[in-house]
């Protein structure tokens, strides 16, 4: 790893976004009463970084609802805020004076800064690099929240199932399926932040509890198919967030930093041959098929950018693909 570059293992000091400005007033009244009495962890360190993607929010079942430039596309990119705004207010119920949202679906630019609660601050851009999903992660974070997140490719019954983008047929590592909550988890360990909440459909909460026991869920919703389901009522599903987030917050200090331990084989089944000749081009890749691609990666940060280099190489030839 190239010393300075935006993949290097820490951010260098001094490069940090500053936090001036975005200070929580109320938790820091409250903080003020007895902060040690009520939480496990230093209370002027509670950080909290909040990765957003969109399959999984309340109320949102269909593709429509996902896809920018549908008529369902603003109502739901603004249930979408007002989820990641109650997650925000249960970080900051308990007590994070420094909330950080990342928005995670698409093209990285759905939810609306002028209606998310103010008291974070938000990461959007696309491509949204380095780190996709999770960019804006650094040490030093008490803990992150995967909100609106979905099962991985391939999982039966469960909303718009997908890892990372629809084209990827399987993403396995070392022969088992990881979906995007295990893969993100994996690389916020590499930073040290457990993973604290996650919430979505029934399959994503499954999947999450498989490799992160301590992890707490919330169910969304319940799909019948990948293309239809049952919800609960987005006002519900916020109000659980917000309860939720801020008790999983209290007690970070019970949740565990997920540090697998490499080398990993990650292995890509895809919809066709012609991405499985574009992926093969990226250096190390070895074409195990027609439709499969595998890489030997020594840690996960490399496996998790041979993954972006992947999926950024496939979009050239892959099928504009509905989830993201
Ligand atoms: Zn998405």
């Amino acid at each position: 790893m190239t010393r300075g570059s935006p993949f290097a293992d820490a951010t260098p000091a001094g490069t940090r976004f500053s936090t001036e400005g975005v200070r929580n007033e109320a938790a820091t009244t409250v903080l003020g009463t007895d902060a040690s009495a009520r939480y496990p962890l230093p209370a002027m360190a509670v950080r909290i970084f909040i990765s957003v993607d969109m399959e999984g929010i309340g109320g949102i079942t269909t593709i429509r609802q996902t896809t920018r430039g549908t008529d369902d596309y603003e109502w739901a990119r603004r249930i979408m805020t007002d989820e990641a705004s109650a997650a925000v207010a249960g970080a900051a119920d308990a007590g994070a004076l420094e909330i950080v949202v990342s928005d995670a679906h698409g093209s990285m630019g759905n939810l609306l800064p002028q209606e998310l609660d103010p008291r974070a601050e938000l990461v959007q851009g696309s491509p949204k690099l380095p780190w996709s999903m999770l960019t804006g992660i650094e040490e030093g974070f008490t803990g992150c929240v995967f909100l609106g997140y979905h099962a991985g490719a391939g999982t039966a019954s469960a909303i718009l199932d997908h890892t990372f983008t629809g084209w990827f047929a399987d993403i396995l590592v070392n022969g088992q399926a990881w979906n995007e909550t295990h893969l993100n988890a994996a690389l916020a360990g590499t930073f040290g932040v457990p993973v604290l909440f996650v919430s979505g459909d029934d399959g994503c909460c499954a999947q999450a509890a498989e490799r992160l026991p301590w992890v707490k869920t919330f169910s969304t919703k319940a799909g019948f198919s990948a293309m239809a389901g049952r919800s609960k009522s987005p006002k519900t599903v916020q109000e659980a967030t917000r309860r939720m987030v801020a008790d999983a917050v209290r007690h970070a200090d019970r949740a565990e930093v997920w540090t697998p331990e490499g080398p990993f084989t990650v292995e890509a089944h895809l919809a066709s041959s012609a991405l499985g000749d574009m992926l093969s081009i990226a250096p190390g890749t070895e074409r195990t098929g027609a439709r499969s691609v595998s890489y030997d990666a020594p840690n996960v940060r490399t496996m998790y950018r041979m993954l972006l280099t992947w999926v950024n190489l496939g979009h050239r030839v892959g099928p504009k693909t509905p989830v993201e």
